[in-house]
């Protein structure tokens, strides 16, 4: 048998009883990172790359029990060595390597191979297996240079600021949102932060991440300019749920942007309901999913989590792979 097979709970490694980033409540639970779509409640125990621990707790309860390792730490299950290397995706994401009497797998969870400042960088594993992601994998995927798309925001930012807008940008709360964050020329205003962006900035301030000054608006916009700030010249970044709230209502007339891999299919003029698009994804884009797989020397490839498919027919037909869909029926069109 596999070392690692797929059940209908998630991933499994029946040597190790280890599901990864399982679907429903089991005994032990590898979570890749802290995302809600990998990380789900309810699991006995939880296994996870210690920049991790302060998100998860955040998202799923103080009281969690939970076990942390670091990036390059192995330990060991049943005979199996289990290892974590960084997958580049946000702060605690992690690759994990199984490993088991001369069969190597990994399991990349979400991932981009190009660094982005503020996660740990990717980095190639070899093995036998990889289990990779396929979010964005299509030809037409093709992210440009970060800083190209930071000067993009900026520049909007300043244009609205020169004339007295309030700017609000869109993002995850975990990730997306603090990459933005570290990127933000503050020479042009201050950034505004909502709650649910403070919370995960502060355990992440606290696990050494740093993304420069924000302003907490954890008690609302409108406390903020009772308090004697001027939102016109600002940015605020908030969870696109934010939207549909009276929490935005204060900023009054504001510039509306989103942050997100999916910009880059959205008809030009038309950004799904915002002003500005900006094709800004932490997931790795089509020639980065090639790499992965060229680098880590799998024979055999395992795609899952999106354009399955796609990828690996590509992987079979072009690159002589032995490469198989392995598809999670829970997968959904976001960007966690
Ligand atoms: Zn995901
Ligand atoms: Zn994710």
């Amino acid at each position: 048998m596999a070392l690692v097979t797929y059940t209908e709970l998630g991933f499994y490694c029946a040597q190790a009883d280890l599901y990864i980033d399982p679907l429903r409540r089991v005994a032990k639970a590898l979570v890749t990172h802290a995302h809600s779509d990998h990380a789900r409640p309810g699991m006995q125990h939880y296994l996870c790359h210690s920049d991790s621990v302060g998100i998860l707790k955040l998202r799923l309860g103080q009281r969690i029990s939970l076990q942390s390792m670091g990036y390059g730490e192995s330990i060991w299950m049943n005979g199996v060595e289990v290892t974590l290397f960084p997958a580049g995706h946000v702060p605690g994401s992690a690759q994990v390597r199984l490993s088991y009497r001369g069969e190597v797998w990994v399991i990349t969870g979400d991932y981009k191979t190009v660094g982005d400042g503020l996660s740990p960088a990717w980095v190639s594993v070899r093995c036998h297996h990889l289990v990779t992601e396929s979010t964005f994998a299509l030809p037409i995927f093709q992210w440009r240079d970060q800083q190209l798309v930071f000067d993009e925001i900026n520049a909007w930012w300043r244009g609205n600021a020169a004339a007295g807008r309030p700017s609000v940008l869109l993002g995850y709360s975990l990730g997306k949102a603090q990459r933005i964050l570290k990127y933000l020329d503050r020479s042009v205003g201050e950034v505004v932060c909502h709650g649910a962006i403070s919370a995960s900035n502060r355990v992440l301030e606290s696990a050494g991440f740093d993304f420069g000054p924000w302003v907490d608006a954890t008690e609302g916009l409108s406390g903020l300019r009772a308090g004697g700030r001027v939102l016109d010249g600002s940015l605020v970044v908030c969870p696109p749920n934010a939207l549909r709230s009276a929490w935005i209502t204060p900023l009054g007339n504001y510039a509306l942007a989103n942050c997100s891999g999916w910009m880059a299919v959205s008809k030009s003029g038309d950004w799904g309901g915002v002003d500005k698009g900006f094709v800004l994804s932490d997931h790795a884009d089509w020639p980065q999913l090639l790499e992965a797989v060229r680098a880590s020397g799998a024979e055999h490839v395992h795609v899952t989590h999106g354009f399955s498919e796609t990828l690996s027919r590509y992987l079979r037909e072009t690159m002589g792979l032995d490469a198989d869909v392995v598809e999670q029926a829970m997968w959904e069109r976001t960007e966690e």
